[in-house]
């Protein structure tokens, strides 16, 4: 089945919003097996919504519509649906009941355009909305699917998990599309595409290389009969890229490197200090984003200046003998953080400062585990929140191959 997805929304085209609907809906259709052709936006307008929805008739066997649904004079949706369809928009009681009595069960007085949301033509059913006031459409008609969710992704995505996806799987053909993801750092995406190229000609499973903020990922995708045929066809993938990429992959799929050290500390028994200087605390914030972090991080130190270096133990005399900016003193900070902070292992990072001459982005990070001591060299250039997001994914990197070993 060919589909196609349209959101709706003058805000959009005015670049006010991002289209987060669209590529959250385009990442589910796999899962039926239902082939994405077409994305478009559309404003608010009724004509050009008409128009939009003609052509999407004319060649998709599914369409998916998100936004427009709303109370506001704006929100013209249903009336182009009904347009598009030469069907008429009747209030339906039982739909309006429920909008009254979501606003009376909030103590609000409703106001009288919300009444719009109850409207129905003959080919659509309702699709409940517990997230908002507007119910969702689902139009059957001439062999073709139109399904309308409402604009605010979060109402938008419970309806279609709880709703629409159950019924969309009755419908589906069986064919289904599985992809596995691995995440991998330490290589520039021209390195990765390159060390994969016999793989990218594949046809079925396909590989695609993306680069991403926490490194380059590749996503192996197959399309079979079954579950158990596409899981198979991407295990035999898998190894092809381990054999290719292993020591560069940290990952899969949904996993983040900060959750993957988590485990590996968690597995081992073993606590973390870090002490930051150019990553400013973006190392220590981000250990933090995992549930249950407090089980191994003792905490993260952000020595900016060279005062709280040394107020933190890290030997003046190293900073004046080979400069802030040395493997030397990411060493020391590595060091200095697990003494302190009384933990197992400890991270150093320290990078360049704008008024240095060396070149910005030129980052160290130490690392020790009381056992083995190594600082390695980075070079991450960019606007500073990228030289800082890439810094903190190679210590996490780095903390993960010290774990590993
Ligand atoms: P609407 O259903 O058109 O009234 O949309 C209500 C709100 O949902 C908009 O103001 C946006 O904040 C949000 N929204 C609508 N469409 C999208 C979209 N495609 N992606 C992300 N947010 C959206
Ligand atoms: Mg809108």
């Amino acid at each position: 089945m060919k589909a196609e997805i349209i959101s709706i929304g003058t805000e959009l085209l005015l670049g006010e919003i991002t289209d987060t609907n669209a590529p959250y809906l385009a990442s589910q259709l796999p899962l039926l097996g239902i082939d994405l052709y077409w994305i478009s936006q559309v404003g608010d307008n009724q004509a050009r919504l008409v128009e939009v929805l003609k052509r999407a008739w004319q060649r998709s066997g599914l369409i998916l519509t998100t936004g427009g649904l709303g109370p506001t004079e704006d929100d013209l949706t249903r009336e182009a649906i009904a347009e598009l369809l030469g069907e008429k928009l009747e209030t339906e009681p039982v739909l309006e009941h429920e909008i009254r009595g979501f606003f009376a069960q909030r103590g609000i007085e409703m106001p009288l355009s919300t009444i719009k949301q109850a409207a129905l033509i003959p080919s659509a059913d309702p699709i409940h909305n517990i997230r908002g006031t507007a119910p969702g459409w689902w139009v059957e008609r001439d062999g073709r699917i139109l399904i309308a969710m409402p604009g605010p992704p979060e109402e938008m995505q419970h309806m279609w998990h709880e709703e629409i996806l159950p019924r969309l799987r009755q419908c589906s053909t069986g064919g289904i599309i599985f992809s596995k993801t691995f995440k991998t750092f330490g290589l520039p995406e021209a390195a990765v595409g390159e060390l994969v190229s016999p793989l990218l000609s594949s046809v079925n499973p396909t590989l695609a290389v993306y680069a991403r903020t926490d490194g380059i990922h590749l996503r192996l995708t197959a399309k079979a009969g079954s579950q158990k045929q596409a899981e198979k066809m991407i295990a035999e993938g898998e190894v092809s890229i381990r054999a290719i990429l292993g020591e560069y992959i940290w990952g899969t799929d949904d996993e983040t490197l900060e959750a993957v050290i988590g485990r590996l500390l968690v597995e081992k028994g073993l606590s973390l200090a870090v002490m930051e200087s150019c990553t400013g605390g973006l190392l220590a914030t981000t250990i933090t984003d995992v549930p249950g972090s407090s089980a191994y991080f003792k905490g993260g130190l952000v020595a900016y200046s060279n005062e709280a270096k040394i107020a933190y133990g890290v030997d003046a005399k190293i900073i004046s003998e080979y400069g802030a900016l040395s493997p030397e003193v990411a060493q020391a900070m590595a060091e200095a953080a697990k003494m302190f902070l009384g933990a197992d292992v400890g991270v150093g990072i320290t990078g360049i400062e704008e008024t240095e001459a060396k070149s910005v982005g030129m980052v160290y990070i130490g690392m020790d585990d009381g056992k083995n001591r190594r600082v390695v060299k980075g070079n991450y250039p960019g606007s500073r929140p990228r030289v800082k997001r890439r810094a903190t994914t190679a210590a996490l990197f780095e903390l993960r191959k010290t774990l590993t070993k």
